[in-house]
């Protein structure tokens, strides 16, 4: 058995508890999201809970995609993918992408991101060979300025994807951090 931090100890013991008292029976859902929904929102721990509860997400309402920002990088990156698959295999056929108000990724900067790395043990030596070997290395923790034109930006690429249906639905938005109010964004 490999030693496990405390923090992970703790989950792994609350684990054992919720498993044995039942408590997993409440979450039957089934694996198609019931409202034919997915959502693309950041994965700041104050929406953990806010997010679903100010949407009104029950387990097996939506596929829930959450990534720093709840911004969409790639067009061939992970929460396309994600969202294809939830379009071609699961019955999606709206989406929404919800970024927040206060969120960390707004004025990120790469070099100060990579400045904290270093302080966290990578090597100068190591960064500076990553970002010789691919230059997104020194531009991908860039964060962005306005949320709603990220939200739009994000919207934007959805929508104009090459193998998107025109028939879904895509939708931005901003969510207060504190609230939970919902706010349209314009594309
Ligand atoms: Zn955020």
């Amino acid at each position: 058995m490999p030693a496990y931090s405390p923090v992970v100890e703790t989950v792994l013991e609350h684990n054992r508890a919720f498993v044995e008292s039942g408590a997993w029976r409440d979450h039957a859902a089934p694996g198609r999201p019931a409202k034919q929904l997915a959502v693309v929102a950041c994965m700041d721990t104050r929406l953990t809970r806010l997010l679903p509860e100010a949407l009104g997400l029950e387990n097996g309402d939506a596929k829930l995609i959450k990534v720093a920002g709840a911004t969409i990088m790639e067009p061939y990156g992970e929460v396309m993918r994600s969202l294809l698959v939830a379009v071609a295999e699961l019955g999606v056929t709206d989406i929404m992408v919800v970024g927040h108000t206060r969120c960390g990724t707004c004025g990120m900067e790469a070099d100060h991101m990579l400045d904290e790395l270093e302080r966290a043990g990578v090597s100068r030596e190591r960064i500076e060979r990553a970002v010789a070997e691919d230059p997104r290395a020194g531009s991908f923790l860039n964060g962005f300025a306005i949320l709603e034109d990220e939200v739009a930006a994000s919207v934007r690429k959805i929508r104009e994807h090459p193998l998107m249906p025109e028939s879904v639905r895509v939708s931005g938005f901003t969510i207060d951090i504190e609230t939970g109010r919902l706010t349209p964004v314009s594309v």
